[in-house]
């Protein structure tokens, strides 16, 4: 049995696995995110042995020092940038993430959030509340289409693809990929190009859609020179970590129309917004719930449970992580 420290509520499922596998498990009563000091002093005040970890939360050596019992940190997330793997690794600490089970759920959030700002559909809902629908006319919040265009994917991994194949399946879209490495079985799976540099896939595409994990190689991988190649109706899709974008680049380029809009579920220092961001009508913006479907959240409830149960039984941790 193992005392396991839960940073905030998840859904319950996760926790009556952990509980079922017969472990003590702790629930913060606060439920909110913990201030570095708070996640210390609970960490310090009973000898914990696990952690459940969630991507507001940075695990990283300090933390470590406060909580010198713990063998496993199971974060409540695919992403894992808020922990310090190499730390982790360094003091014989696992780490786990929660791959999969989120990809769908993710896929089809970025593909609405694609289609709400081309078709401009945030815009024209607060338009019809604000009383402004007077008689339907020809050239009303006129929007883009999707089918025969390029949708230019960065980062085709689980979620990439899952996006890749949506648009192309079910809206008509060619689809251009950029990735670190060349995907041949991608290829062989659908009808898709590689593009050998992201600025290649900048010029072509109507649609950028960002799938990479947030890493020192990937941060600010969209900056202002980056923007500046892309096509002036183009829109730029952010689902995978804020900081990919430099966002203040990003408002800028919306403003003076280097790209015709952006749909962005995260931000580079959430929750806050970049200045001037939340003024712009060409903008999509939600606060990072993109795997926020009741379905899924209990998956990845019950995954963060089943890695720390597994690794409790001294089995083959599932889900591990190592530093990049
Ligand atoms: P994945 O590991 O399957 O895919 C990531 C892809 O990015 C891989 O193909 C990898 O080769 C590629 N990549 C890595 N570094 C790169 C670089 N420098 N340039 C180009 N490509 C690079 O991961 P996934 O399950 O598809 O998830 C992707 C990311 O989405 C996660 O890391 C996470 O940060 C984010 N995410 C966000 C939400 C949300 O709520 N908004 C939910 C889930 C995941």
């Amino acid at each position: 049995m193992a005392l396991i420290f839960v940073t905030r509520k998840i859904p319950d499922i996760g926790i009556k696995w952990m509980r079922d596998g017969g472990h003590e498990v702790v629930v913060s009563e606060k439920d909110r995110v913990l201030t570095p000091k708070e996640l210390k002093a609970e960490l310090s005040s009973r000898p914990y042995e696990g952690v459940v970890s969630l991507l507001t939360d940075t695990i990283d050596e300090k933390v470590l020092k406060a909580a010198p019992s713990v063998k496993i940190v199971s974060n409540y997330a695919v992403g894992y940038n808020n922990i310090d793997v190499e730390a982790m690794e360094d003091a014989g600490v696992v780490v786990t993430n929660t791959p999969g089970v989120l990809t769908d759920t993710v896929a089809e959030y970025a593909t609405a959030l694609i289609l709400a700002v081309a078709k401009r559909i945030p815009e024209a809902d607060k338009f019809t509340r604000a009383g402004k629908y007077k008689a339907w006319a020809p050239e009303l919040l006129l929007g883009s289409d999707l089918a025969g265009k390029k949708l230019g994917i960065v980062g085709a991994g689980r979620i990439g693809q899952g996006v890749a194949r949506r648009l192309s399946i079910g809206f008509g879209m060619d689809v251009i990929y950029y990735d670190i490495a060349k995907n041949e079985k991608l290829e062989k799976k659908m009808d898709c190009e590689y593009c050998g540099e992201l600025e290649v896939l900048l010029k072509q595409a109507d649609v950028v859609s960002l799938h990479v994990p947030l890493l020192p190689s990937t941060k600010h991988l969209i900056n202002a020179e980056r923007l500046a190649m892309m096509k002036s109706s183009a829109y730029l899709i952010n689902t995978s970590r804020g900081p990919v974008i430099d966002e203040s680049a990003l408002v800028a380029a919306l403003k003076d129309g280097t790209i015709r809009g952006a749909g962005l579920d995260v931000f580079e220092d959430e929750p806050k917004l970049a200045r001037g961001l939340k003024s712009l009508n060409n903008v999509v913006i939600t606060p990072h719930i993109a795997s926020a479907s009741e379905e899924t959240r209990d998956k990845m409830s019950q995954l963060v449970a089943f890695n720390m149960n597994e690794f409790f039984l001294g089995r083959e941790v599932p889900n591990m992580v190592f530093k990049k």
